[in-house]
């Protein structure tokens, strides 16, 4: 069995999930950190092995369920452990609801719920071992408050949070605790894509006037991972700048 504490990020080689992959092997824990991209992967390992913490790649398309399944179970067979689980992958398929097609509502549901679904269900009995099992879903302030234009992304992330609060209370009888980060508008890919014009209306209405970093997500999971968020579950912690409180 590993000796470190393990942890699994999804969509950890770019934006929040490498923050996170950093930030939990900063911590002291063995992450795998799994994406389509092996490439970005092995980047993001090899800087976080050359500076002294432990992790590793693995190719997994989460949206196709039977391989992100047996990905999973690979894991544990390697392992003989899982402690962390951050279900962080996602996309989004934006439109106005007249016009989404049902291929976009599918897409975005599959990839970035159902995978939590079928992560949490396959690695269950290994975090129920742990004597600090803790998972920790990545959901949006579009799936507390909504968003126009977001129909299938906000209800893929509001999902998230009925499973998490139905997961805690499930698992909490072995000590483990499951909850939810809502981050608002972070500094990716995902929002890169973003006209400019947007992106500054967006910022003033932001308490704190600016988007936030990758690496404030990252610090929110290493708190929930960590000793000190042990009596915790089931809430939803909104890392947004004040968007919504
Ligand atoms: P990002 O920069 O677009 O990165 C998405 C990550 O997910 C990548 O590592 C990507 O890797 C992976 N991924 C996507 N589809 C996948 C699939 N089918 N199988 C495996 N991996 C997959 O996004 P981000 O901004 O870091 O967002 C991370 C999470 O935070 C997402 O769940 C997002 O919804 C949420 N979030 C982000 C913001 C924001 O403002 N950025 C706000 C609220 C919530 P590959 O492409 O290599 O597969």
């Amino acid at each position: 069995m590993t000796e470190k504490r393990v942890a699994i990020v999804t969509g950890g080689s770019r934006g929040i999930g490498a923050a996170i992959v950093r930030r939990l092997a900063k911590d002291g824990l063995h992450v795998v950190a799994v994406a389509r991209n092996l490439e970005k992967l092995e980047q993001v390992c090899a800087e976080v092995n050359a500076a002294g913490g432990s992790a590793e790649p693995l190719a997994c398309d989460i949206g196709d369920a039977k391989a992100w399944a047996a990905a999973l179970e690979q894991i544990g067979d390697k392992h003989g452990r899982v402690d962390v689980l951050v279900n962080n992958a996602g996309i989004t398929r934006d439109d106005l609801i007249l016009r989404m097609e049902d291929e976009a509502f599918d897409e975005v549901i599959n990839t970035n719920l159902k995978s939590a679904f079928v992560s949490i269900r396959s690695a269950a009995r290994l975090i129920m071992r742990s004597k600090t099992g803790r998972i920790i879903n990545i959901s949006s302030v579009a799936g507390v408050a909504g968003n126009a234009g977001q129909a299938n992304y906000a209800a893929s992330k509001a999902g998230l949070i009925g499973l998490s609060k139905s997961v805690a209370r499930e698992l909490s009888r072995k000590g483990v605790t499951c909850n939810v980060i809502a981050p608002g508008f972070i500094t990716t890919d995902m929002t890169q894509v973003l006209p400019d014009e947007l992106k500054e209306t967006v910022k003033s209405n932001i308490p704190l006037r600016r988007f936030g970093e990758a690496a404030e997500i990252a610090a929110a999971v290493a708190f929930f991972a960590s000793p000190d968020a042990a009596y915790i579950t089931g809430q939803v912690l909104c890392v947004d700048g004040g968007m919504v409180m």
